[in-house]
């Protein structure tokens, strides 16, 4: 019979917290990516770290984050058409959450226009 703390246990439950190396706070393991090329397999930044690490990668590199990127589409043909086929509703969801994203948009690709021209 399982009793209710073992029932409670998550899938990871052998493996101990772990401490962030950014933030310093110690986390249940699922907070932390899986890498392979880490000796626990796990990456040593929280995922609240690391997306904010890449953010800021991104901002700092943007040449070699749009290439990154494109090389990425490249050696991933179908991965968007596919993600839609599989998600056939989320295009409309978001649509209707953000009504005006097409207005901005076309606002902010003037504003770049008008910028690079000078
Ligand atoms: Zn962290």
């Amino acid at each position: 019979m399982i009793t209710t703390t073992e029932h409670f246990l998550p899938p990871d439950a052998a493996e101990p917290p772990k401490r962030c190396r950014l933030c310093d706070e110690t986390k249940p393991v699922d907070e932390f990516r899986r890498d392979v090329r880490y000796s626990d397999g796990r990456s040593s930044y929280c995922i609240v770290c690391d997306k904010r690490k890449s953010r800021e990668w991104r901002a700092r590199n943007k040449e070699r984050a749009e290439e990154n990127q494109a090389a990425w589409l490249a050696a991933n043909p179908g991965y968007h058409a596919e993600w839609r086929a599989a998600h056939p509703d989320s295009m409309a969801k978001w649509r209707a959450a953000h009504p005006d994203y097409k207005k901005k948009r076309r606002e902010r690709l003037i504003a770049k226009k008008i910028s690079i021209s000078g």
